[in-house]
């Protein structure tokens, strides 16, 4: 979903924004969960992500840790993705017997619609970064063989606040690169010791769920800047 290069190979040709009309309409996918199958570990979770799916499972990151979510190391981050479930295991529920999302129910559909994350709203579209804009690209080999009727990217979304949650997305995207630049002039030790505290502020400790997701974020980015802030600076200025 994070494209910086190389778009030409995936995307239409063009950029999109909210109020433009997007040909990715599926008949509410009539059944099809092709895109909640055999996704690997590429649905990796945002913090506002991490919020939406504390508010509609009631569950901490601790309590699906290993059972729905699995963290892993991206670009120096140590970030939460979705996990697949394999046939014979258990944790979700789903009784289809094969690799899919733990939140797909047996009939095919998302049993957290609502809340699910960023990634499963955008798809099949995906977000092109430059600098700290970002613009929507339809990904043109995805989501093959339906037939594609245009519909208001905005409501293909379909989240609260729109300019506030693209807000946040920027925000977040250039904290993970600025981040990714400060690691690698780290030891391995810090290095590992700053990912596991990145993870820990804004994944592991819960949120407040009957508190709104955006004032929680920006007390945690003004501690993270607090505590890495001169290790960021030290780092751009080399
Ligand atoms: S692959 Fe396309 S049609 Fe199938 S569930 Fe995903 S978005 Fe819907
Ligand atoms: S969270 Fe929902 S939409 Fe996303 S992969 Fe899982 S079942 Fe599919």
């Amino acid at each position: 979903m994070l494209r910086e290069e190389g778009i030409e190979e995936i995307y239409d040709g063009r950029f999109y924004s909210p109020d433009d009309l997007v040909p990715v309409g599926c008949s509410g996918c009539e059944g099809c969960s092709d895109c909640c199958r055999n996704t690997g570990d590429t649905i990796i979770l945002d913090p506002y992500d991490m919020y939406l799916l504390q508010t509609g499972t009631g569950r901490t990151f601790e309590e699906m840790i290993e059972l729905q979510i699995e963290i892993r190391l991206v670009e120096g981050l140590i970030l939460p993705n979705l996990m697949q479930h394999h046939e014979g295991e258990s944790g979700g529920n789903n009784g289809l017997q094969q690799d899919c999302c733990p939140f797909l129910s047996e009939s095919g559909r998302c049993t957290i619609h609502p809340w699910r994350p960023g990634f499963c709203r955008l798809y099949p579209m995906g977000r092109y970064y430059e600098g700290d804009r970002f613009y929507y690209i339809v990904q043109k080999n995805e989501c093959t063989g339906r037939e594609k009727t245009p519909v208001l990217l905005r409501d293909w979304l379909g989240v609260e606040d729109l300019p506030r949650y693209e807000a946040f997305i920027s925000s977040w995207h250039s904290f993970r690169k600025r981040a990714e630049n400060a690691l690698a002039f780290l030891t391995e030790k810090s290095r590992s010791s700053v990912a596991r505290y990145i993870l820990q502020l804004f994944f592991v400790h819960p949120y407040l769920t009957e508190m709104e997701f955006y004032p929680q974020y920006e007390a945690r980015m003004e501690i993270c800047m607090g505590a890495l802030g001169d290790a960021f600076r030290a780092a751009e200025g080399r």
